[in-house]
């Protein structure tokens, strides 16, 4: 399925609803999340309404790592020390945008935010 007509991330890619854009590839698209876990929490989404990594041709690796890399360097550039990249897959690993998304995660020693480890 390439498009979804009920789903937000597809109307975002589309730029049918405003986000606040980080990057952009002929595939992919990364923009900020409306509720940041920290400062620069972004959003990497292909294009195409792909529902989970399940769905995602693997084709797609090369690009889809590249703007993994220029986002992730982007946010060290700003000052953080690293970031965690997290994907829920299926509602019952918390899945609740049923359009496949990355979230980059900009991390800061003491930030307090909690992830594995
Ligand atoms: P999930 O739990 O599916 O992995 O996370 C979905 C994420 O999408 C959440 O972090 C939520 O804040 C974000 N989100 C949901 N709707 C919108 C939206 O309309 N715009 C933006 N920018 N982010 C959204
Ligand atoms: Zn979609």
């Amino acid at each position: 399925m390439a498009t979804n007509e009920d789903c937000i991330f597809c109307k975002i890619a589309r730029k049918e609803v405003k986000s606040e854009i980080v990057e952009e590839t002929d595939n992919f698209f990364a923009f900020l999340d409306l509720s940041p876990r920290t400062k620069g929490h972004t959003l990497i989404i292909p294009k195409k309404h792909f529902s989970n990594i399940m769905d995602l041709p693997a084709l797609y690796g090369n690009e889809l790592l590249d703007i993994i890399k220029k986002v992730g360097e982007k946010r060290l550039k700003e000052g953080n020390e690293g970031f965690n990249l997290v994907m829920n897959n299926f509602p019952a690993a918390g899945q609740v945008v049923m359009h496949a998304h990355i979230h980059l995660i900009p991390r800061k020693k003491e930030d307090g935010f909690r992830t594995l480890g």
